[in-house]
């Protein structure tokens, strides 16, 4: 069970995902808070609000972690946000899609979490490269 401790740091990193419901890589992240926390802070404050429910976490294509706010509903026990991300290969814009998917089932398996990375280009650069 997570307890989050409503720090200055964490108050700092919470403000961030409450800004905007844009995804944040951990790099962007660690650069941002870059003088003000180190590496192994913003790490340990991204992996309590995960567990607490307030930020879901997926993987990239190059394998690096990116962070988003959770929808209403997510809890420290559970993470309902089961959606899609897109990841535009050319610019790197990285989205939460809002779109329900569904989970196949796999034979007597329990499934508690899933990533669904979709990558392409995004309508930002097709429009660009319709010019
Ligand atoms: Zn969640
Ligand atoms: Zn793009
Ligand atoms: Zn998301």
């Amino acid at each position: 069970m997570a307890v989050i401790r409503n720090t200055r740091s964490v108050r700092a990193v919470l403000e961030i995902f409450n800004s905007s419901k844009n995804p944040y890589s951990s790099v962007q992240l660690i650069d941002y808070f870059k003088g003000e926390m180190n590496k192994t802070t913003v790490y340990r404050i991204l992996d309590r609000l995960r567990d607490g429910g307030v930020l879901h976490s997926f993987t990239d294509k190059n394998g690096l972690q990116w962070y988003a706010k959770c929808q209403d509903g997510c809890s420290s026990h559970e993470h309902v946000d089961l959606h899609p991300h897109f990841q535009c290969k050319d610019c790197g814009k990285t989205e939460c899609i809002d779109v329900d998917f569904t989970l196949p089932s796999v034979g007597g398996h329990k499934v508690e979490s899933a990533e669904f990375l979709l990558v392409g280009v995004c309508v930002d650069c097709l429009e660009k490269s319709s010019f």
